[in-house]
């Protein structure tokens, strides 16, 4: 192979290349097909190759592709606003187009401060957050996240949003069981607001499952309650991540609704284009929006790409695919199926020491003792191991987790696309079933 001058994630190390995909699969350029049971990072929820979104895409590329949002608007993105609104509970109206999660949180934690300070209040600034957490790679998004892993190189330059402890259940810090345990971790932020004083903080961020930095960690069912109820006594505003869950991936639009929590911002994106264009939003609530509008009349935030037609074009077309498809309504069932199917691995491999998730975004936590729960050493790697050779066997699956030294342990994503079949999931079984016999020949060689 030629010398590449692609920076790529490990530059020692030769990436097969795509040539295409189609469905749940994908093709590289030697013919060996992978079933893309992590939807790449989460994203391809419709699957690779649909039609109906390359025929939008080629139909907005006839008309135009790029109008600045400074000058003008498009059908395409007033569009995309108008269905996003129509999907949303509560009064989620005002959607602010961008181009990555990155961006979108970052905008979300722009709007919060912005929505006190158009309100006088200047001293409202930090935008809270949970350890075990990632809403993205840019420095005021690597600031809300709790991932120690990412963090490191930039901690100078970092604030130090994460304050509390996830309701990750499997390793409670509180030895208890949900809801006995009165969900402390969720108390937890009320502490950290009394230490910190409401009136410095803008917002409290959070993932409704933790995705990468935890593997697919779903919160016991009052866990968002109690800490909606926190931002609301403390005058503060409640951002939901759904960058990783949104738009259909746990089963319902939003994953905040799965426990009854309307938030008063979402950061979308991932499977808002599924692969198809780069887009992501912010959408905010009427409460958040009327001081704005009352006020400058702008949000002080925007890239020279926001709102692109293009990219609006597409994810209309995605929703719109996942509408008409009914898609979204059979991913409880799907998901249900596929974690019961991978509850009773646990017998045949005790490496795996909890299996977990929501909808379609599930996770499985290996350790080294199902009894005690001991994680494996850090330095033995085990999450690359697995992702190694499940990709050897045709399998693609996400990493998680690994990432945190010492907080947690090693993890990996299984979050197919939406529309994978009956039939395809028993493919995607067998070949974690194979995954992990060969892993386990492996560690015990
Ligand atoms: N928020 C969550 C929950 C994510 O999972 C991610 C990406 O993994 C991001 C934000 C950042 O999104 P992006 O990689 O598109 O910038």
């Amino acid at each position: 192979m030629e010398k590449s001058f692609l920076i790529k994630p490990m530059l020692d190390e030769i990436y097969p290349v795509i040539d295409y995909g189609k469905g749940v699969y994908l093709y590289d350029m030697e013919g060996k097909k992978y079933l893309d049971a992590a939807s790449g990072a989460v994203t391809a929820n419709i699957g690779h190759g649909v039609l109906e979104i390359i025929e939008a895409m080629e139909e907005q590329a006839k008309k135009v592709s790029f109008v600045y949002r400074s000058q003008f608007t498009s059908e395409a993105a007033e569009k995309l606003a108008k269905k996003i609104a129509d999907w949303m509970p509560g009064d989620l109206n005002w959607s602010f187009f961008v181009n990555s999660g990155s961006e979108a949180t970052e905008t979300a934690m722009k709007m919060a401060i912005q929505y006190w300070q158009e309100q006088g209040i200047l001293t409202k600034t930090k935008v809270l957050s949970r350890w075990v957490s990632y809403h993205g790679i840019t420095l005021g998004a690597l600031s809300m996240s709790g991932h120690t892993g990412r963090r490191a190189r930039f901690v100078p330059l970092l604030e130090d949003f994460p304050v509390i402890n996830p309701p990750y259940c499997y390793r409670c810090p509180y030895n208890l069981e949900a809801p006995a345990c009165g969900y402390a971790c969720a108390n937890e932020l009320e502490m950290a607001i009394k230490r910190i004083g409401a009136d410095q903080i803008a917002a409290f961020i959070a993932e409704p499952v933790i995705g990468a930095a935890g593997g697919a960690i779903a919160p016991p069912k009052d866990y968002f309650k109690t800490i909606k109820k926190i931002c609301e006594d403390n005058n503060i505003l409640f951002i939901a991540d759904e960058v990783m869950t949104g738009f259909g991936r746990t089963g319902t639009v939003l994953a905040c609704e799965q426990w009854d929590v309307i938030p008063d911002i979402v950061a979308f994106g991932k499977g808002m284009g599924a692969g198809y264009a780069p887009i992501a939003a912010a959408v905010a609530s009427e409460k958040v929006m009327a001081p704005i509008l009352a006020g400058t009349k702008s949000v002080m935030s925007g890239h020279t790409l926001s709102a692109n037609p293009q990219s609006c074009a597409v994810s209309l077309a995605v929703l719109e695919y996942l509408e008409k498809n009914v898609i979204i309504k059979e991913v409880e069932s799907k998901g249900i199926f596929l974690k019961n199917q991978l509850e009773k691995l646990k017998e045949q491999f005790s490496f795996i020491g909890d299996v977990r998730g929501k909808g379609l975004l599930l996770g499985i936590e290996f350790v080294e003792d199902q009894e005690t729960k001991t994680p494996f050493p850090r330095k033995a790697f085990i999450t690359q191991k697995v992702v190694r050779i499940a990709m050897e066997k045709g399998l693609l699956v996400y990493p998680a987790g690994a990432g945190i030294d010492g907080v947690n342990g090693d993890a990996i994503i299984i979050s197919p696309p939406l529309t994978i079949t009956e039939k395809e999931i028993e493919n995607l079984l067998l070949l974690v079933k194979e995954t992990l016999a060969a892993f386990s020949n492996q560690i015990n060689a």
